[in-house]
């Protein structure tokens, strides 16, 4: 120790105090430097402003609590004009980082030249502030430490500018963690400065302090150190608000966005570019509600032709679903040409099409049309294969000729059926003899009534795979309807007509007791498993639903969260006020819900937001072009991420191949369910397939609990 020099110590707490604060504002700081930039990346001048003033302010109050706990045996404080101007300058220096910070890039010259200004505000603070303490005789600076602090204060600024840029991205994952510990970095790199700064300092024996009287003493350390916390926490809480409102509009315009898109896709034919049936139908309500306004004889009459390919089938089989895909859409192009401007072609199903048109005199252009779709079709597809012909089957059903408009599709349709039997190649015109399919749903439903008590219902189970490891630990229940003389009969069949003849309130809570004896008998053999089953729009119209599940539930003895119950996109948005209280009640006895077929209906994502659902199954058609059309990728990005951002974990439903899967898996899609992992198969097949699947793949499934947790959200 230099005997001409008065030794010298800092107060531990308040060289704490001072670490705490320099941490703290330095956290502010790295969050305003993300505040900074508005939307476009201009500077926002209030954050600026208000930002630069708030944690400057910090960094200042930390030197000079530092500096207030620097203690020489002799009565230290400081003059108000220069602690004044060391504090503008800290202001300063924090403008300018700000500003740095709100560049679109940091180029590497702006990262050598601007620390250089902002450790020259930081010294200015720092020295000034040393300045006010107006020692006499003058403090006798140790050269080599007043360098070093300078050096300090460059490295400060530039590391500050590195870790603004790099944070101020706002959806970086594990932003928080980084930004606590980037904080407690520069806090250190700020604190250093200031004791650098202050080892540098040698007081000769016999200094007096000039300004001993002015600012000084544990006071004026609290007032500073509670005032500057209170400052900080209040931008602090400013700029989570602010996040806040931001991350909800950016959440908003994607939701249009997406809707936007979604809305196209529920209108259009995705591989034809046709209307849809969503559209068709709506046209054809249109012009039923157009004969309801106007007076009868100025009424133009209503025909609809159904046209279905003949021998599509087999051409799709022999060249390949390409093939079959440009077939596809060089026919629409044919029927789109045969028909007038005013006419609406659409197309309802694989190869079906249907044509609707309005005319005084509807019959003669329907007929003249029929004629010209024959023809069309009938030119051999060239580009497919060599003499790739085909022909179609035409049925004609006119309003009011034949019924209400909105009978006419379905009329339309028995009468292509009656053409096709009759060898195809031509039209027919609808009568009441081609009713006779009625009659055989009327006994097809009769045969429903009585398949349950004769056993002759079962559910088959399709496992679905998380699409990152492999693992299964939740499969779908279908029904199956195996028919005595007709083998088995899909569900997309029976359920509709369960549905219309009163059947399905039977058939379903029979499937609800099943699926739950089937987790209870898989449970009791070792394997937790969960279970989804379908729910049709009329169960969700049972008020009694909820009691139901709650009581199969309990009489089986298993957990409510091993049942999902999945429900169309179509069924949930349909009278979406009256379920929403019952979807809640579902909710609430725990069970998963899961959105079904998601992708086919008119849903808006934003209603989502208001359902309690934990899953969304995007419907194989907005899948299983993904491997061939760019815009179907690029639906299936945005649902994705915003299904993710409503935290709902994502199904993609008839994953067919490995390429399929391969961009679903790139596309963060949660759970596969489809051929190429496995075809739904009975109960007993389950287990050992699962032993199979977990012996290829290397694993194991995972319990059922938490991965479904929607506080925890999703597994990726
Ligand atoms: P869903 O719930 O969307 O079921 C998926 C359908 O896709 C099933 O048809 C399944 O066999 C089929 N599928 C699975 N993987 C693939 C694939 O890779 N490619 C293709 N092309 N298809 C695949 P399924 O079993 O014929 O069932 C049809 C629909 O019937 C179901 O659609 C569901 O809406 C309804 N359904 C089935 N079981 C029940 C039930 O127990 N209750 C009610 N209400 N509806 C049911
Ligand atoms: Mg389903
Ligand atoms: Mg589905």
């Amino acid at each position: 120790m230099d005997p001409r020099f008065i030794p010298t110590s800092n107060d531990p707490w308040a060289v704490a105090t001072s670490y705490l604060i320099a941490a703290f504002a330095s956290y502010v700081a790295i969050d305003l430097a993300r505040r900074v930039r508005d939307r476009d990346g201009r500077l926002a001048p209030w954050w600026w402003a208000g930002g630069a003033f708030a944690m400057r302010t910090g960094v200042w109050s930390m030197h000079f609590m530092a500096m207030l706990g620097f203690e020489a045996g002799l009565v230290i404080g400081f003059a108000p004009g220069k602690t004044l101007l060391s504090w503008l300058s800290a202001v300063l220096a924090g403008a300018m980082a700000l500003a740095v910070s709100a560049r679109p890039r940091l180029s590497p010259r702006t990262l050598v030249l601007a620390p250089f200004p902002i450790a020259a505000a930081i010294l200015v603070m720092h020295y000034g502030g040393m300045a006010a303490a107006e020692m006499v005789p003058g403090i006798a600076w140790d050269g080599p430490l007043v360098a070093a602090s300078a050096g300090v204060a460059l490295a400060t600024a530039a590391a500050a500018l590195l870790i603004f840029f790099h944070l101020r991205e706002p959806q970086r994952a594990g932003r928080w963690s980084l930004q606590l510990g980037a904080a407690l970095v520069m806090g250190l790199a700020i604190t250093a400065v200031h004791f650098t700064g202050m080892a540098a300092v040698r007081l000769p024996v016999g200094s007096v302090c000039m300004s001993g009287d002015s600012l000084r003493g544990l006071g004026l350390q609290a007032l500073t150190g509670t005032l500057t916390f209170t400052l900080l926490g209040a931008v602090l809480l400013a700029s989570i608000a602010d996040a806040r409102r931001r991350s909800e509009g950016r959440l908003r315009s994607s939701l249009q966005a997406a809707d936007a898109k979604l809305q196209r896709l529920a209108f259009v034919d995705a591989l034809t570019g046709l209307p849809n049936r969503a559209l068709f139908y709506d046209r054809l309500q249109h012009a039923a509600s157009q004969q309801a306004d106007q007076a009868p004889a100025s009424r133009p009459r209503v025909a609809v032709l159904f046209v279905d390919l003949d021998g599509f089938k087999p051409i799709n089989d022999a060249y390949g679903r390409a093939a079959g895909d440009a077939l596809l859409r060089e026919a629409a192009a044919r029927l789109q040409q045969a028909a007038r401007a005013g006419d609406t072609v659409a197309r309802i199903a694989s190869d079906e099409f249907v044509l609707l048109l309005e005319d005084q005199d509807a019959a003669a252009a329907a007929l003249r049309l029929a004629d010209g779709v024959l023809l069309a079709l009938q030119r051999p597809f060239g580009g497919i294969g060599p003499g790739v012909n085909l022909s179609c089957s035409v049925g004609i059903a006119l309003h009011p000729d034949h019924g209400a408009v909105a009978d006419l599709v379905a009329r339309a349709e028995a009468a292509m059926v009656a053409a096709k039997r009759s060898g195809g190649a031509r039209w027919a015109v609808y009568d009441g003899q081609m009713a006779s399919d009625v009659a055989e749903q009327v006994t097809l439903q009769q045969e429903l009534r009585g398949a349950l008590a004769r056993g002759e219902l079962s559910l088959h189970y399709q496992p679905k795979a998380h699409a990152a490891s492999g693992a299964v630990d939740s499969v779908e229940a279908l029904m199956r309807w195996q028919h005595p003389q007709r083998g088995w009969v899909s569900p997309a069949l029976f359920i509709p007509l369960a549905e219309r003849f009163g059947l399905i309130g039977a058939l379903g809570d029979w499937v609800i007791d099943e699926a739950c004896a089937q987790i209870a008998r898989w449970n009791a053999a070792g394997r937790r498993c969960q279970v989804a089953i379908n729910l049709s729009a009329q169960q969700l119209r049972q008020s009694e639903l909820p009691a139901r599940v709650a009581g199969a539930i309990q009489r089986h003895g298993i957990e409510a969260l091993q049942l999902v119950l999945e429900i169309t996109e179509t069924a949930m948005m349909e009278n979406l006020a009256e379920q929403g209280a019952l979807l809640a009640e579902l909710a609430a006895l725990g069970v998963r819900l899961s959105i079904d077929d998601f992708g086919t209906g008119y849903s808006s994502l934003a209603y989502l937001r208001r359902l309690p659902v934990h899953q969304l199954k995007l419907d194989l058609s907005l899948v299983q072009d993904i491997d061939r059309d760019a815009d179907a990728c690029a639906v299936l990005h945005a649902v994705v991420q915003l299904a993710h951002a409503l935290r709902l974990e994502v199904v993609a439903e008839g994953v067919e191949t490995a390429e399929q899967a391969r961009i679903l898996r790139s596309q963060a899609c949660d759970l596969l369910q489809g051929w190429h992992i496995a075809r739904p198969m009975p109960a007993p097949q389950l287990l050992p397939w699962l032993e199979q699947h977990e012996r290829e793949h290397g694993v194991r499934a995972a319990a059922v609990a938490p991965r479904h947790e929607p506080a925890t959200g999703i597994s990726r």
